[in-house]
């Protein structure tokens, strides 16, 4: 199935170009979302029979008259996966000469849950006078509380899979302290299951500023592929339903300012698209 929030926060399911809304129909309080989405997720197995058999006949909305909202609203944490690209460590290296080493070396590290966004929202960046980049990405949320699991059970402990762009402040800083900014990481359009995904390991990935085709590559092409990222992650700290895990960035990348569209596209799950402003320049 295709999880949506939208409106104010409610729960909503996605088919044929319509939002079905579940909030009456499940568990939900639309003002902890995250918590609710959490309830939901423990409960999926059981409930999704009943979506399935009863959507019809729940009120809907066409998808275009919706505001979706971000899919994981509030996660525990964000891991995310630097240089898990080889074409990327390559062009980093030809661009700024910084990236030795690839996630086999790096492994994993945080980005602010408080930089989460949703569709159509708009990416303030902090300065004038830095340079910030685009960096298209597939994602997903944990279902499962997950310690030490083999990457071969990876994918039972994965809810679902979004879209999620990691716009990152260049420069030598740490990666947390350049990937944390608030709204840097616009996730969407929604969350679609696992179970209808069955390689999360060959999805095409695209990306366009203002109509301009920029990123272009498939997750097969990852050093740390879903599965070894979720494995590699569970070993060092426990992973929470809720959680995020972001597999990193192909090449491609170059830099946003004001002014700009971002459309990020990934293969079996949808497109969105943020707007980029000055932080200061925000109301
Ligand atoms: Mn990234």
């Amino acid at each position: 199935l295709k999880i949506a929030l939208f409106n104010d926060n409610r729960l909503g399911v996605v088919a044929d170009g319509r939002v079905y809304d579940l909030t009456g129909f499940v568990p939900w309080d639309s003002h902890r979302p995250q918590e609710s989405l959490e309830n939901f997720m423990g409960q999926y197995a059981e409930l999704a029979p009943q979506i399935e058999a009863r959507r019809e006949s729940c009120p809907s909305h066409p998808l275009h008259e919706v505001k979706l909202r971000a899919p994981v609203p509030k996660p525990g944490k964000i891991l995310a996966a630097p240089v898990n690209y080889l074409n990327h460590q390559s062009e980093m290296n030809a661009q700024f000469n910084n990236a030795p080493f690839t996630i086999e070396k790096l492994g994993l590290f945080l980005k602010a849950p408080s930089s989460i966004i949703g569709p159509g929202e708009t990416v303030y960046l902090p300065s004038k006078e830095r340079r910030y980049d685009y960096e298209a990405e597939l994602a997903f949320v944990i279902g499962k509380k997950a310690k030490n699991v083999p990457p071969e059970k990876a994918g039972e402990y994965i809810f679902g899979y979004f879209a999620l762009m990691d716009m990152t402040l260049r420069g030598g800083e740490d990666r947390s302290w350049r990937k944390s900014f608030d709204t840097c990481t616009p996730i969407g359009p929604w969350i679609v299951t696992g179970d209808e995904i069955p390689d999360p390991n060959a999805l095409q990935i695209r990306l366009w500023v203002n109509d301009e085709l920029k990123q272009d590559a498939n997750v097969r092409d990852t050093i740390w592929n879903c599965c070894t990222c979720l494995a590699k992650a569970s070993e060092i700290m426990t992973l929470y339903p809720g959680d995020i895990i972001t597999t990193g960035t192909p090449e491609g990348i170059g830099p946003i300012t004001k002014g700009d569209r971002v459309r990020i596209h990934v293969e079996s799950i949808g497109e969105f698209s943020v707007n980029v402003d000055f932080a200061e320049e925000q109301g």
